[in-house]
């Protein structure tokens, strides 16, 4: 039976951290032995919030392929790609800009969530929200159906970015006849990871993240800063272990999780050496991870190649449906 073909992305804004590892890209291991996989690397959408420092958005692509290698992406199984060597991602996006409203874009929740963000980061009322950035869902539009998704991973957040690209296609279909599928989203089963402060989300810019390339003295000195229950000063002080961030990693990394409730709760273990295990835990869980990061650091060419490959296998589906959209809108000229 034919693969159905999956698209996800993931903006190069930085490293990988837990957050992303457990949040994401450990469900888009599973995944690529299911269906046809393509992973983008949206550095045109990076740009949206970044087009006034390219060298930052140039580099975190690099690291971020090689997290996402060292992570377990397999290049047999799936294919990563760089959106912006994908040009009729940009070409759709022009055309799909007729067919969705501002007041629409305004109003779908994703996109007035991060306005609200940015208003308040900001504080200028908006004024700075660009064009690229309010359109972003039309690109994103773009860049499912250039590449034939029908399957797309989300998280609960992400619904109305992949309503507004079924609307999108809707909307196309009715007015230029049958071309586009309208993809469906998949919500991914893990969760939100939380940040090293307890806070809901785990993100640089809130300076509460592990990354998966932190070395041991990082780790060690972001574990040892976590939230824990405040109300326990001495080490027999009995706890509760759902408060403390500590005991919140032990769950992702410690197959012996139970122990460390029990003894939490009943006093019978104290935060330093709780927190001493965790980094253990830790650095043995990433190891495998560091191995092949470093095979990969140390072997550019092999990186490259996989990346031309992936690229090469989107620039084919793309190019497939750009001609199918170009006929259905009659701007098939000469061809
Ligand atoms: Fe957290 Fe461990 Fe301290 Fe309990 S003993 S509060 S789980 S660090």
């Amino acid at each position: 039976m034919e693969k159905k073909t999956i698209l996800t992305g993931i903006r190069p804004t930085g490293n990988l951290h837990l957050g992303h590892y457990f949040g994401t890209v450990t469900n888009w291991v599973k995944l690529q032995n299911e269906y046809e996989t393509f992973i983008e690397i949206a550095d045109v959408q990076a740009l949206t919030d970044n087009f006034n420092n390219p060298e930052k958005v140039r580099k975190n692509v690099r690291e971020l392929i090689l997290d996402l290698l060292a992570s377990g992406i397999d290049r047999e199984k799936a294919s990563i790609f760089i959106q912006s060597k994908i040009p009729q991602i940009a070409e759709l996006t022009v055309y799909y800009s007729n067919l969705v409203t501002i007041a629409r874009l305004e109003r779908n929740p994703t996109i007035k969530t991060e306005i609200a963000q940015k208003k308040e980061l900001f504080g200028n009322n908006g004024e700075s929200i660009t064009y690229g950035f309010l359109g972003y869902p039309v690109s994103q539009a773009a860049d499912i159906t250039a590449l034939d998704g029908e399957v797309i991973p989300v998280g609960d957040d992400q619904i109305p970015l992949i309503e507004q690209t079924r609307e999108i296609v809707r909307k196309f279909n009715s007015i230029y006849g049958e071309t586009l599928k309208e993809p469906e989203y998949m919500l991914s089963k893990t969760t939100r990871i939380k940040g090293l402060d307890g806070n809901e989300k785990m993100g640089k810019s809130l300076g509460n993240a592990i990354y998966l390339v932190d070395s041991e003295e990082e780790i060690t000195k972001k574990v040892m800063g976590a939230l824990t229950d405040t109300n326990k000063i001495k080490k027999d002080d009995k706890a509760n272990p759902d408060v403390c961030m500590v005991y919140y990693y032990h769950k992702l990394v410690n197959d012996d999780v139970k122990t460390v409730c029990e003894e939490c709760k009943n006093g019978l273990r104290g935060c330093v050496l709780c927190k001493k295990e965790l980094i253990n835990k830790l650095n043995e869980y990433l190891k495998e991870f560091k191995t092949r990061r470093k095979y990969y650091e140390d072997n550019p060419e092999l990186v490259e190649e996989i990346i031309k490959e992936g690229t090469e296998k989107a620039l084919t589906k793309a190019e497939e449906t750009i001609k199918k959209v170009k006929e259905s809108m009659k701007i098939n000229y000469f061809e």
